[in-house]
């Protein structure tokens, strides 16, 4: 079977707020299975349910995780919520939803995260670095928050451009195969 295809900037569905996970059930349990598998064959660090068209509050993570160590142990978390902020921190980020760009965001360097399992059971942890950012950037998901959104309106505007001409040239592109026919 195909595998979901992720959402890219700018799809409408990625500025919406996600609803809370009520139950986890076989197709909540089915869906975090498929997002783990895209986010190690895109592959991601951390893919959250809207990026694949689903706005419930879900996301996967895995940031140990390389394609040369190969091994894997995903973090699946329901209804993740930021308990506690703790100083700043710039990096630079990408996301899968946001085709060729990168961009240096200032985000809080430590946070402590809780949500639960699949199997119900209370998750809290401490983060710190490339785990802080990416559960910062993954819960920014869940709020229709994307990183472009957390840059200055000058680079944000460059980026959409580029973007725009982009699809542009690929809607000719298609347009053009069409008419070869
Ligand atoms: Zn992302």
């Amino acid at each position: 079977m195909a595998l979901r295809p992720v959402l890219q900037f700018p799809d409408a569905r990625l500025k919406e707020k996600s609803l809370p996970v009520e139950e986890v059930t076989d197709e909540l349990r089915q869906l975090a299975a498929d997002m783990i598998e895209v986010m190690y064959d895109e592959p991601g660090i951390g893919l959250a349910a809207p990026q694949v068209g689903e706005a419930v509050r879900l996301i996967v993570m895995d940031t140990e995780w390389t394609e040369e160590d190969g091994e894997k142990n995903p973090l699946v978390l329901l209804n993740p919520e930021i308990l506690e902020r703790a100083g700043t921190a710039t990096s630079q980020e990408g996301c899968l939803s946001v085709p060729d760009f990168t961009a240096d965001v200032e985000r809080a360097e430590r946070v402590r995260v809780r949500g639960t399992d699949l199997d119900g059971n209370e998750i809290v942890e401490d983060a710190e670095g490339l785990r802080s950012f990416c559960f910062q950037h993954e819960i920014d998901h869940l709020d229709g928050i994307l990183f472009i959104d957390r840059i200055s309106r000058l680079k944000r505007g460059m980026y959409v451009k580029k973007r725009k001409k982009a699809l542009r040239l690929e809607e000719e592109e298609d347009g053009e195969a069409a008419r070869a026919l």
